[in-house]
């Protein structure tokens, strides 16, 4: 409720009750807190969503607010179409498409889900398993990443979320040996270490695969992806293990 004073229209709280000693610090914080929302219009009181400029709610903006919410960077237009190409096997597209929405099913999700469960890293051991750790930040994965960037010759570093590393990291597919395995290397990566975590967290395995075992299962996936592609035609499969810097490179 609001009322007219000297100096225009304020708050007046009136409790219905007394108050007890230990309230009335609070009410203090809470009529200051009121003072500083403004100068009060005697005008009806409206509902106002204040992350869409023209002040309603729509899925949208409440969507936007979400992803801002958590700290997301919206890019101007969801990739889909580097997501969803026909050289990537559904699969795989649909579990980058599952991290760039946050919706893969990593521990932290799980958790936050209402399972009741272990949330660690099944590669380094030392963090959460949420999709930006597994899909970017994990110190053991971003071994795999510098291998990649390097034979490549690629200056990169990761940004905050999926969804930001796809805008950034998103090129014009081309059948071209070099920004073809640019364009899928990212697929290959998040697949092959995504089969591994499973194999890890379902322990069917007596140890965890090393670092050049994980570089190989990625080289053959991307390799598997090459086959129907001309310009792959001539390349030896030894350059294609152990040669990237003088095969591939531009
Ligand atoms: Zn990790």
């Amino acid at each position: 409720m609001y009322h007219e004073n000297g100096n225009g229209p304020c708050w007046n709280i009136d409790p219905c009750r007394r108050l007890k000693d230990q309230e009335i610090q609070e009410v203090m914080e809470f009529s200051r807190l009121l003072d500083d929302q403004g100068e009060l219009v005697a005008d009806d009181d409206i509902r106002e969503w204040r992350s869409n400029p023209k002040g309603t709610i729509s899925i949208s903006s409440y969507y936007a607010w979400l992803m801002h919410d958590q700290g997301q960077i919206i890019p101007p237009k969801f990739p889909s179409k580097y997501i969803w190409n026909k050289t990537i096997p559904p699969k795989i597209s649909f579990l980058v498409w599952a991290a760039a929405n946050r919706a893969a099913p990593t521990l932290s999700m799980l958790s936050r889900r209402g399972m009741t469960l272990v949330n660690s890293c099944g590669f380094c051991d030392n963090s959460e398993e949420s999709v930006e750790h597994l899909f970017l930040h994990c110190p053991f994965i971003g071994k795999i990443w510098n291998h990649f960037l390097q034979q490549l010759g690629l200056i990169w570093r990761h940004p905050n979320t999926v969804i930001e590393f796809l805008w950034k990291w998103k090129l014009k597919f081309s059948t071209k040996p070099f920004t073809f395995l640019r364009y899928c290397l990212s697929f290959a990566i998040w697949w092959s270490i995504w089969l591994e975590r499973n194999d890890i967290l379902i322990g069917k395995k007596q140890s965890k695969k090393t670092l050049s075992s994980l570089i190989l299962d990625i080289k053959m996936l991307l390799l598997s992806w090459t086959i129907n592609v001309d310009s792959f035609k001539n390349i030896k499969l030894d350059d294609f293990v152990f040669d990237w810097v003088n095969s591939f490179r531009e």
